[in-house]
């Protein structure tokens, strides 16, 4: 029936993805019916924005605050030489209107921030955290395990990266009277409690990435939010994905919810973004 729905047009652009079973018609539509909240348009959100604009993910919501600098264009592929100097939203929003007239772009020239964060996120199916800081990755954490929205996890350092995607799907009782350790689905804090104070890990400071590293690592992401959208395949939760450029080795632990966990375990410290003072953690700008 939904494939009345894509125009001649569309079953070209996306006759790749249509002649699989996995995906069809139906799927296609789905995933011109989605919508994604990528926060950061980096290293890491560039071939995220990229990925899911050529995939026919319908609706992309970009959110950064930051200009081009030259020195990002070493990895930050939504952005070339002429838009430096430019808003990242705005040439990220060109890059994806040449690419694929289907999608419709929103963006947001700001800081994601406790004020705005509820306001962004609700606009949106799944989002992408593609963020270069800790006080962002927190805030995002929370509030997604608050309010039940999936959330692609991607971070990197010099030559590695990690990957995971919280569904933070808790069957409707997000916290009381929910059985822990293991049966739930973990969050970020599950692994990672707290963020680091400014100054106390090596990676506070401005540090090196090897331009291609995060292409890999947001190429991931942007996999589980399609295989999200089309509700097939397993996802990368309850996993950790471990990427070691230099070695040339993937590794994938298992991470269980924690009990003890701030925000999602059993006697919870953190019951509103409110609770928490998210900025003054350490900063990265490698991303
Ligand atoms: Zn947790």
């Amino acid at each position: 029936m939904s494939d009345l729905r894509l125009d001649a047009t569309q079953l070209d652009r996306y006759s790749r993805h249509v002649i699989m079973d996995e995906i069809g018609p139906e799927g296609q539509q789905r995933l011109l019916e989605g919508s994604v909240l990528i926060v950061g348009a980096g290293g890491l959100g560039s071939p995220a924005i990229q990925y899911l604009a050529a995939a026919g993910v319908g609706r992309l919501g970009i959110v950064d605050d930051d200009v081009v600098e030259r020195s990002n264009l070493q990895r930050q592929i939504v952005h070339g030489d002429d838009d430096v100097g430019r808003p990242k939203v705005e040439s990220a929003a060109d890059y994806v209107a040449t690419l694929n007239p289907d999608i419709d772009v929103d963006t947001y020239e700001t800081r994601l921030t406790p004020e705005n964060v509820a306001d962004l996120v609700a606009e949106y199916d799944i989002v992408l955290d593609a963020s270069d800081n800790f006080a962002t990755r927190y805030l995002l954490n929370d509030h997604c395990v608050l309010t039940g929205t999936p959330l692609s996890h991607g971070a990197i350092y010099r030559f590695e990266g990690q990957v995971t995607t919280f569904t933070n799907d808790r069957g409707g009782e997000t916290r009381d009277g929910a059985t822990s350790g293991g049966d739930e689905p973990p969050c970020y804090r599950c692994v990672f409690p707290e963020a680091p104070e400014p100054g106390t890990v090596p990676d506070c400071a401005t540090t090196g990435v090897l331009g291609v590293l995060p292409g890999t690592v947001g190429c991931i992401q942007a996999t589980e939010v399609v295989k999200y959208l089309l509700g097939t395949g397993e996802l990368l939760e309850g996993r950790l994905l471990m990427y070691d450029a230099m070695g040339m080795t993937f590794e994938t632990v298992e991470v269980l919810s924690n009990p003890e966990c701030p925000v999602c375990g059993d006697e919870p410290s953190i019951e509103s973004i409110e609770d928490v003072a998210y900025e003054g953690t350490c900063e990265i700008s490698a991303d």
